[in-house]
């Protein structure tokens, strides 16, 4: 397939725009020719001027939360970030059953593609449908079609068996064969739930499969200790995933930036969860990758990157503040840790790619590129989004799935759901 008639922003080394370009789509799922003017013949699509780009990857979330919208828990708004994690996540997933893990995926993926993002790297819980689980969500991500990463969070919070039921569910999914659309890491919690002695079991675990771990770090000050905790357990490396890092001291920062580790910031769920604002610069200074999420708060991506610019100029007092180039670290990480060629379009690289309803009213060249982004492009809708060659979203729809029949069969899950939370 070649898509022609598009105004091409190719976020390629030298941040290449084409006025209106063409760009091949191989059969095997990866991008052919990119150049200038319009091609014509069978197999061509025309983009009708739109902009097209590369897909969005989403660095952190939890797709099991999805059914959770519109529940209403009775009571006093939970008190602090522990209290959140109690009364309302904790509850949650350990009501989730096997059905309900499929559907929260599907309904969670089906919200991503139709918001640009082609990649989602996902945390998954659901302590009374553990094993197995992982399966149904990778299912989910083949039945709508997109690419990603799952893994379980072990914990001890739900007792010692849990915590070794939620290993083997690791190590069970990650032994297997993945292919480049749906791949595994290694899931732990956070520290604070998590003893020395289960710490070593998830590093010993992984010792032979050497899959990235993905863990919350320091969300809450009651995870205070967690950057040197997971040291001491071996489990920072080049290959770890750091979610939030909003509570570590400076010290915390040197040894994540001497480890390697990839941090992922989440800066509306750390709002949502007053949680307060990772500083973002301190670790971009020290070298440490950060790239972004949106810990399950919201599948719109450009979201996250306006409160992101938001909280670190009001944090900073400093209106030329910011944390620019998140969402592109997330490529470097996806390629870091799974090897994959994302997040631009060049010959070579997966044909991850969204056509978007926009239309420049002003002037766009590579220089306020990122101006347009954030004003106009951030707001415009998805017309298509294609993952390894394939048409997931067209049209503004998602044509992999009959996304209202699944709405409403999700629906009749998630009232059960709520009577069980
Ligand atoms: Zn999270």
């Amino acid at each position: 397939m070649i898509l022609t008639n598009a105004r091409v922003l190719t976020f390629d080394s030298a941040n290449r725009m084409l006025d209106s370009g063409s760009v091949e789509i191989r059969a095997d799922g990866s991008i052919g020719f990119v150049k200038s003017g319009r091609v014509r013949g069978k197999d061509v699509v025309d983009g009708g001027g739109r902009c097209l780009m590369p897909a969005l990857i989403n660095g952190h979330t939890h797709l099991y939360s999805t059914l959770a919208r519109g529940l209403v828990r009775p009571g006093p708004v939970p008190a602090d970030f522990p209290a959140i994690l109690k009364k309302l996540w904790w509850r949650l997933d350990r009501a989730l059953n096997e059905d309900d893990v499929y559907y929260s995926a599907l309904i969670g993926l089906i919200d991503s593609a139709k918001c640009g993002v082609a990649t989602v790297i996902d945390h998954h819980s659901s302590p009374n449908a553990c094993s197995g689980s992982l399966d149904r969500i990778e299912r989910a991500f083949q039945k709508v079609g997109l690419r990603g990463a799952t893994c379980y969070e072990t914990s001890d919070r739900n007792g010692r068996a849990s915590a070794s039921e939620a290993i083997r569910e690791n190590v069970r999914f990650l032994e297997r064969r993945r292919t480049d659309l749906v791949f595994g890491a290694f899931g732990l919690h956070a520290a604070f739930t998590l003893s020395d002695r289960t710490l070593r079991e998830c590093q010993e675990a992984n010792e032979s499969l050497q899959a990235a771990f993905h863990v919350h770090v320091a969300e809450g000050p009651i995870d205070r200790a967690a950057v040197r905790r997971l040291n001491d357990a071996g489990i920072l490396n080049e290959r770890t995933i750091a979610a939030h890092c909003v509570h570590v001291s400076a010290g915390d920062r040197s040894l994540l930036a001497r480890r390697g580790v990839n941090v992922i910031h989440n800066p509306q769920s750390n709002s949502n969860n007053g949680v307060g604002v990772a500083d973002v610069p301190a670790l971009a200074r020290l070298g440490v990758l950060v790239g972004l999420g949106s810990d399950g708060y919201t599948p719109r991506l450009w979201d996250e990157v306006k409160v992101a610019q938001q909280l670190q100029k009001l944090q900073a007092s400093d209106p030329g503040a910011g944390a620019p180039d998140l969402l592109l670290h997330n490529r470097t990480i996806v390629k870091k840790l799974w090897g994959l060629d994302l997040g631009r379009i060049e010959t070579g690289a997966r044909a991850d790619l969204q056509l978007v309803d926009y239309f420049p009213p002003t002037p766009i060249r590579p220089e306020n590129l990122a101006s347009h982004l954030l004003f106009g492009i951030a707001n415009a809708p998805v017309h298509s989004l294609i993952v390894n060659g394939r048409y997931v979203v067209r049209d503004r729809l998602c044509v992999t799935v009959d996304e209202r029949k699944l709405a409403a069969q999700a629906a009749v899950r998630a009232k059960a759901l709520w009577e069980r939370v």
